[in-house]
């Protein structure tokens, strides 16, 4: 079988799809509030060119595929790319990353065109919290959830970014809430990614203090979840619940990372922590041919380096995570 190997030998069989830089909503550790300086429309790549790139990747090994943003539902006609992208014959795994504020009108034509499952966003369970930190109405993506639940999406991923003092205080409460709903928990560490991401690092909280907090009081035994991705799995005994912890910043996981981020406008970014990239769009524009784009994504790949700086460097990385996509 074809496969993606990068110069430190991982093999990249995974694509981050970016189909928006836009959002609906303002995370304060994502965009900052004002913020309106993304991308022109003529600059995206349309669903010709995404389905071009995508099965371009899968004939080179890629089996998995995440679309996210921005927030990808903003993006018109999403559910045309996902049933254009769940048909291309070597996908296994086609994903969807969402703030779940649109998701109450499309959780069941996106599960209809092939999503299979879902993460969505949810750092507070309190509406007042909640607007404060993000902008949005907490009503609207617990609808949206519901909605997912509803469509039959397995499994449903909630992930909460921990900040020490801002949100720290509901882990529990949101243990609960998973619990209730069958939802599995991702904690993530709080990057320094753009000038928000850094701010908001100043209430960095290591997550091996959630864990031992957790411990008093759920009975947490060693998990598993499918998904290809880097979170380490606790499971409640006696429940089907497995809480995640990605801990980019505590213990990083560069040395097993299978993944590249195509942003919207066509850029294959190659780790989240540090700049390098490829632009593809110029080159798809001026009539690059399916061999040469190949031979294209084979030359971005080996521009992935060994790992991310965050700790050493925290001031490396000025794109939002909107804009590279998370
Ligand atoms: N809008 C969608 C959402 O919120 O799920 C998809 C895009 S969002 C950029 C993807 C993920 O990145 C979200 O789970 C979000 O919490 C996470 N994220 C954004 N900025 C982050 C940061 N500075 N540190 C850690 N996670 C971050
Ligand atoms: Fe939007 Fe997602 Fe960033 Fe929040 S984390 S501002 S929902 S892109």
């Amino acid at each position: 079988m074809t496969q993606l190997i990068d110069q430190f030998g991982r093999s990249i069989d995974y694509v981050r799809l970016s189909v928006t830089d836009r959002c609906d909503l303002r995370c304060s550790y994502c965009m900052p509030k004002q913020f309106r300086d993304f991308h022109e429309p003529e600059d995206w790549l349309s669903f010709d060119e995404i389905e071009r790139v995508i099965a371009t990747f899968t004939r080179l090994g890629t089996r998995r595929v995440r679309m996210t943003g921005g927030e990808p539902l903003v993006r018109k006609n999403l559910t045309q790319l996902a049933a254009r992208l769940s048909a291309l014959p070597q996908l296994e795994d086609l994903s969807l990353s969402t703030n779940a504020t649109r998701m109450a009108q499309h959780a069941q034509e996106l599960k209809d065109a092939g999503i299979s499952r879902i993460n969505a966003s949810l750092d507070s369970l309190d509406p007042i919290k909640f607007k404060q930190l993000t902008g949005g109405k907490l009503e609207k993506v617990l609808e949206g959830l519901m909605a997912a639940k509803q469509a039959g999406f397995k499994p449903i991923k909630i992930n909460m970014v921990l900040m020490k003092n801002i949100n720290d205080n509901e882990v529990e409460n949101m243990v609960d809430f998973c619990i209730e709903h069958g939802f599995t928990l991702r904690f993530i560490e709080t990057m320094p990614v753009g000038d928000m991401g850094r701010k908001a690092s100043e209430n960095y909280i290591d997550l091996q203090l959630i864990k031992t907090r957790l411990a008093k009081r759920f009975d947490l035994i060693p998990g598993v979840m499918p998904g290809g991705g880097p979170a380490r799995y606790l499971k409640v005994a006696d429940t089907d619940i497995n809480i995640g912890f990605i801990t980019p910043m505590s213990q990083h996981f560069c040395a097993t990372c299978n993944r590249v981020r195509l942003s919207v406008d066509g850029t294959i970014y190659t780790c989240l922590g540090q700049e390098h990239h490829f632009e593809l769009r110029p080159l798809l524009r001026a009539g690059i041919s399916d061999h040469e784009l190949e031979q294209t994504i084979r030359t971005a790949i080996n521009l992935k380096p060994e790992k991310h700086e965050f700790n050493e460097n925290p001031e490396k990385v000025l794109r939002f995570m909107s804009y590279t996509g998370g």
